[in-house]
């Protein structure tokens, strides 16, 4: 993997990341494919919307259908039929929070349910995830047993996907996470990458994760400890605080001790403000789950000329009753064919009455909408009015 800087304002810059599989713009907005397919489109779908890179769950990918068998299948790429640059993640977050996640109905932000299991060694009910020094063992929410992994078993698996860009295998704390116990997971972590990077397959490129929680020093020491190895990028992860002025006060202590000619994920981020304020402080990519998420629950994708405000978070819901005989497309300053060809009108009806086709045409404007909006963020970077679009979008 290659990475090369094209334009850089302080800490705003736009950049190119090279791959076996193509090459892709930063600062980028990464679509998630958690079971090998962003949901509601196919391989097609995303050669049209322009999608030139995606990111895969390890852990989903693992437990169903099993990394054995997509590797026979000849690696992620041929096996969901998409030729352009594939990453995924290192499993360690889900173990630690969709393991309870899923069970408590709470979403991507770990809540204190499973470490106070952690920290307890309570085992309660059939659902619990248990860290020692090797790795983690929790279990497999579809068949009950008991799995194991380690961050040599990440490698494993992230090696027989294929991916182009792999991550380390991490722990990830939860806000409510106080600072004795951030700091034990910050060194088992260390420990884990260490590992990682001495078994990961040299074929693949390695990112290093920074964790910490909202702790200064740990955030710091974090930093430079990744910034210190042979990490082909970083991801920033774990909690990110309680507030977005954490996340941002965050950023402002990392990224300063990143070196500069390597690209930075933030991880799990993605939505509008969210980018504006990280790409601002030197993020240069995003993942996230929320497009289709959204989607698939009623909530489009606006821009400020169709509606969009930080208030409303760039969304409105298709649900309501004022949709019911809007001829208005979603967006009218979208390009997409849902924009072109459909009314408000007509997707209100397809929600209602859970048509599958309104999965795919809420999910395809939705990343449509994420896609164009990341090339608007670099082509304001690379034409010197990025403060501007941030004021004409966020008022700020
Ligand atoms: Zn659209």
């Amino acid at each position: 993997m290659k990475f090369r800087i094209k334009n850089q304002d302080s800490q705003l810059r736009t950049g190119i990341v090279r791959t076996e599989h193509g090459k892709f713009e930063t600062p980028a907005f990464i679509p998630v494919a958690t079971l090998a397919s962003v949901r509601g489109l196919d391989s097609r779908d995303l050669k049209k919307l322009k999608v030139d890179v995606i990111l895969a769950n390890t852990y989903h990918l693992y437990l169903r259908p099993g990394d054995e068998l997509i590797r026979r299948r000849g690696g992620l790429h041929r096996f969901m039929n998409y030729d352009k640059t594939i990453i995924t993640d290192s499993g360690g977050f889900q173990v630690f929070s969709l393991g309870f996640g899923m069970e408590h109905g709470v979403g991507k932000i770990a809540d204190n349910i499973f470490l106070e299991g952690l920290r307890n060694k309570n085992f309660r009910g059939d659902k619990w995830a248990k860290v020692d020094e090797k790795g983690v063992s929790f279990k497999n929410p579809l068949t009950g047993e008991i799995v194991r992994l380690t961050p040599e078993k990440s490698m494993e698996i992230q090696s027989n996907l294929g991916a182009d860009i792999i991550f380390t295998f991490d722990e990830c704390t939860s806000p409510l996470s106080d600072k004795r116990y951030t700091e034990e997971a910050l060194e088992r972590t260390h420990r884990w990458e260490e590992r990682c990077l001495e078994s990961y397959d040299r074929k693949q490129s390695l990112f290093g994760i920074v964790q910490g929680g909202e702790y200064r020093d740990l955030r710091i020491r974090s930093a430079r400890f990744v910034a210190d190895k042979d990490f082909a990028g970083y991801g920033i992860g774990g909690s990110l605080g309680k507030s977005k002025e954490d996340m941002h006060n965050i950023l402002e202590w990392v990224i300063p001790v990143l070196p500069e000619e390597k690209p930075r994920h933030l991880l799990g981020i993605g939505a509008v403000e969210d980018i504006f304020n990280s790409v601002e402080r030197g993020v240069d990519m995003f993942d996230c789950v929320a497009p289709t998420r959204w989607a698939r629950r009623g909530h489009l994708y606006v821009s400020p000329e169709a509606g969009g405000t930080v208030e409303n978070k760039f969304r409105i819901n298709i649900r309501n009753a004022g949709f019911r005989e809007d001829d208005e497309p979603v967006d009218k300053s979208c390009n997409c064919f849902v924009c072109k060809n459909y009314s408000r009108s007509y997707l209100r009806h397809l929600q209602s009455a859970e048509d599958l086709t309104y999965f795919r045409l809420a999910s395809y404007h939705n990343v449509n909408f994420m896609l164009r909006f990341m090339e608007k963020i670099r082509d304001s970077i690379n034409n010197n009015y990025f403060r501007e679009l941030k004021k004409e979008w966020l008022g700020y």
